[in-house]
């Protein structure tokens, strides 16, 4: 099987080591090797990607906006099949796959434009005779560390920005989804980056990713991911005082109020918990319902659950597929039990799934009967497992809403235009929806959280520019 390289200062470079690409939903099926990188690699991406900010960064905005275009109509081109293989190495349904790969394109398709809507502000000086010119300019080398979920979406939503704004990168994919991140870097070295511009280090993160982190050569570091590796990327970005950005967990809430729209309540309630696996950072693991509504949405919820295929991922007709690897099986069910232990009632599913082929399979869980202080509620578990807290009236469900470390997406079902006027103003979290999933966004608006979820400037749209670029205030007397 032939080695999927890193690529190092304008070539392919062999890694130190090799890992296997393993389908969950058929752990028999080898995708692909793929290298691992050395710490001695890094650096050498690294000292590529300083070398080449000089001249990337002063490089004309056409030719950024070709290169960032020319990725995009790449990708689009081959939706399918970049589909699949993300399916096939994440678990995700095809039609998610490919939905995924298509965003990445429209997110490359964006920020070509962004090069050429690059702009600043010319003022008056307080001083008579003075102009004042603010400008946008890149931050230098971005690290960029990258979660296994979106293997796709994310690299592209941070990659685009920084080279768009002028920056060069060392990116850092997740250790189980190798094979999009090679298949996106091969596209993004193709398009005519400049050497050094763009570097892959595919590797584990406790040496490549640390090797970013603890380099004062590396500017900023951009990371998605858990909230223990974020801490740990904060606390070696204060050190070395790099700018940083953290998009982290959630413990999404999603409130359905008795006045909700039932069949609204419900695709809400479980497209935003259970596709994807649940595996999303803007998953509604909590369902904050009222009184008057609560039994009749728990058996419609339940009766949609019992008609969902979990399946192969690649398979026609599969609604969820596996969950991505060993241990995040290991921690959904352990969550499960810890669940039943805190008294919860399992209402729906839970249980592990044999399929045709062998694959971490997992029948959806909803959980009734659980309270705020359960750590089902209060612990993000980052899988197909959901569950219900009953609440007697608007206000008491708000509280419950807000009452979490997390504040990245919170949604609200209601007909009544006073609560979700209410809701959108008093949630505590960087997104709101109304009647509509947690999970599930546009990309040219900003994306992120609040509180224990993200630390620092949004990412997407027109806001990612306060990460990737520096404000420069220049005065000339003429
Ligand atoms: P993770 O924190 O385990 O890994 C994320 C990345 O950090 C990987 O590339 C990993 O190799 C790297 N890493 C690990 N240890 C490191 C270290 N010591 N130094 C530097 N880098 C290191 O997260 P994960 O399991 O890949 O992803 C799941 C998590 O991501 C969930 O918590 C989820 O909520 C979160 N997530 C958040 C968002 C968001 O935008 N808020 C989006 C998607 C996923």
């Amino acid at each position: 099987m032939t080695i999927h390289h890193n690529f190092i200062a304008g070539r392919w470079a062999e890694g130190a080591e090799a890992q296997d690409n393993v389908n969950p939903s058929n752990t028999g099926d080898v995708i692909g090797e793929y290298a691992r990188a050395d710490r001695e690699q890094a650096l050498e991406a690294i000292a590529a990607a300083r070398a080449a900010f000089p001249a990337w960064s002063r490089s004309g905005i056409q030719q950024r906006h070709d290169i960032l275009q020319k990725v995009s109509s790449e990708i689009l081109a081959r939706k399918d099949e970049l589909g699949r293989l993300l399916s096939r190495e994440e678990g995700k349904t095809l039609g998610e796959g490919v939905g995924e790969v298509m965003r990445a394109a429209q997110i490359f398709d964006f920020f070509a434009g962004e090069v050429l809507r690059l702009s600043g502000e010319k003022l008056a000086s307080t001083r008579p005779g003075i102009d004042v010119e603010l400008t946008r300019e890149p931050v230098g080398v971005v690290g960029i560390i990258t979660p296994w979920n979106f293997p796709v979406a994310i690299p592209a939503w941070k990659i685009a920005p920084a080279l768009a704004y002028g920056n060069t990168v060392v990116f850092k994919p997740a250790e189980l989804v190798p094979g999009s991140a090679w298949a996106l870097a091969d596209i993004i070295v193709r398009a005519g980056v400049p050497e050094g511009a763009f570097n892959l280090v595919m590797g584990r993160g406790a040496v490549v990713g640390d090797a970013i982190l603890n380099d004062p050569r590396v500017d900023a570091v951009t990371f998605t991911g858990s909230v223990a590796t974020g801490k740990k990327v904060a606390a070696a970005c204060v050190g070395q005082m790099k700018k940083f950005q953290l998009e982290m967990g959630g413990k999404n809430p999603l409130v359905v109020l008795d006045d909700a729209d039932l069949g609204i309540a419900v695709d809400c309630a479980v497209n935003g918990a259970f596709f994807s696996t649940g595996q999303r950072c803007t998953a509604s693991s909590r369902l904050v319902v009222t009184d008057g509504i609560h039994d009749r949405f728990v058996a419609a919820v339940t009766e949609k659950l019992k008609g969902l295929v979990v399946d192969d991922a690649l398979k026609a007709g599969t609604h969820i597929g596996p969950v991505v690897d060993q241990g995040q099986l290991d921690q959904d069910i352990s969550y499960i039990d810890i669940g039943r232990e805190e008294g919860a009632t399992l209402a729906f599913g839970g249980e592990r799934l044999n399929r045709e082929n062998p694959g971490f399979y997992l029948q959806p869980a909803l959980f009734t009967d659980t309270t705020p202080e359960m750590r089902i509620n209060r612990e993000e578990i980052f899988g197909p497992v959901a569950s219900v807290q009953r609440v007697k009236d608007y206000e008491e469900a708000l509280a419950a809403a807000n009452d979490t470390p997390f504040g990245l997406s919170s949604g609200i079902c209601t007909t009544s235009l006073k609560y979700a006027s209410h809701f959108r103003r008093n949630a505590e979290a960087g997104m709101v929806m109304v009647n509509l999933p947690t999970a599930g966004v546009d990309y040219h608006v900003p994306f992120g959280g609040r509180k224990g979820s993200s630390y620092g400037p949004r990412e997407q749209g027109r806001y990612a520019a306060e990460f990737y670029t520096t404000v420069k205030t220049a005065y000339t007397l003429p």
